[in-house]
């Protein structure tokens, strides 16, 4: 393990925020400049171990790579749960301009997961301290959200059989929604995401005589108009669907027809069978068109993260307990579905539970610049707000029993 120190300089002081969390402010911007990428967490990992023993927690590190779990128990009662936090970075340059900006070149906390682990370490010690828990309560430390699926590789390093849990949590700051407004949602809430390379090989020839040659640039091109017509023709209108065509590359010279052009897709669905339908019908019409161009098509398909659907049971529990602990205008029954993705999905496929978001700001800075963005930061404000979340959710699930 890398160094545990947290770095807390006058550049980084936290400014007022509620008793007992500018610790975590101070912990938050340590994380947020020192990003590190997809299970290179282990300066972060180091952190989370460190502060989660201290506070008394049984800690196992190593788990799927660079996660950390810690449990704490309680009482007699067999019942269990898991909150969990992701830890990694993006390979992004920073353009916050904030005294907490990243040290490291080409990698920056872009999507908040410094603030979702600041968050629950909060909760953490609060719960250690003066929680009022009967049962096991196991903080997952994630690896790898970004595309990694360290979710699954912490499954199939025996997450759920080492630390077993009734019920699992997630949540994650939303830019655009107020600060602090909790957002929930029973059912799909978060789409799958599957990835394909097109590779269309065609026969390369002089630019001057192209009936010499069979131009993959053409058929390309007729291959990225055919598949607008998936979402628009072959899939129910009120189901969400998107296929974007995110690179395309070939030739080098308008003079020369090149042999071969590849497509990037990203492929995203809310629903299984939507999912299912997508891939077909582009299989199904990459093959068309290049037969009818006369050029050789290969799809390299790699499914991504699974479509994320959220537990009714558990999810009704979860909003129960932020209506109770939060004003009614700051908490949201019943948010939008969105076409982004999250490997918390596959926990979700093993274990009930509910994902929620957490708005990160409106109005503001904050709110003006979404995840992945080089500009983006975590908001401060959110660390006292989420953790007195997740505090209120812990003792709500295990609340000692009469
Ligand atoms: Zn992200
Ligand atoms: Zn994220």
């Amino acid at each position: 393990m890398s160094t545990t120190a947290l770095e807390p300089t006058a550049a980084t002081a936290p400014e007022a925020v509620p008793g007992g969390f500018a610790e975590f402010v101070a912990l938050r911007r340590d994380l947020h400049r020192h990003p590190e990428l997809a299970f290179a967490e282990h300066r972060t990992a180091g952190v989370v171990a460190a502060q989660l023993r201290h506070w008394g927690y049984h800690v196992t590190e190593g788990v799927g790579g660079t996660g950390v779990v810690g449990r704490l128990q309680r009482g007699d009662s067999t019942r269990c749960i898991g909150l969990r936090a992701d830890m990694d970075a993006l390979p992004i340059t920073e353009a916050s301009g904030a005294a907490w900006s990243s040290v490291h070149a080409g990698c920056m906390h872009a999507c908040g997961h410094d603030g979702h682990t600041a968050m629950l370490l909060a909760a953490a010690r609060h719960l250690a301290l003066h929680g009022r828990i009967d049962g096991t309560l196991h903080l997952i430390f994630q690896p790898a959200e970004e595309g990694g699926g360290g979710a699954l590789k912490m499954m199939e390093d025996g997450l759920f059989e080492r630390f077993p849990c009734d019920a699992v949590f997630a949540m994650h700051n939303m830019p655009g929604v107020p600060q602090g407004h909790l957002v929930f949602r029973s059912g799909p809430m978060m789409a799958s995401s599957d990835y394909a390379t097109i590779t269309l090989q065609g026969t390369g020839g002089h630019g001057a005589m192209p009936h010499r040659a069979n131009d993959p640039i053409v058929a390309a091109a007729s291959v990225v108009l055919a598949l607008q017509t998936v979402v628009s023709r072959n899939v129910d209108p009120l189901q969400p669907a998107v296929i974007t065509v995110g690179a395309i590359e070939g030739g080098k010279a308008n003079n020369v027809i090149p042999d071969a052009v590849r497509l990037e897709l990203s492929v995203r669905a809310l629903d299984p069978a939507v999912r299912t339908l997508l891939e077909q019908r582009i299989r199904e019409l990459v093959a068309a068109q290049a037969q009818s161009f006369g050029v050789q098509a290969h799809i390299d398909w790699r499914p991504g993260y699974a479509v994320l659907v959220n537990d009714a049971q558990q999810t009704r529990r979860a909003l129960a307990v932020a209506q109770r602990h939060f004003p009614a205008d700051q908490v949201q029954a019943e948010g939008p579905m969105l076409t982004g993705s999250e490997d918390f999905a596959f926990m979700l496929q093993r274990v009930p539970g509910s994902y929620l978001l957490i708005g990160n700001g409106a109005g503001d800075q904050h709110g003006a610049c979404m995840v992945h963005n080089p500009g983006y930061d975590f908001n401060d404000a959110n660390i006292p707000t989420g953790a007195r979340y997740w505090v209120a959710l812990a003792e709500d699930l295990l609340s000692p029993q009469p």
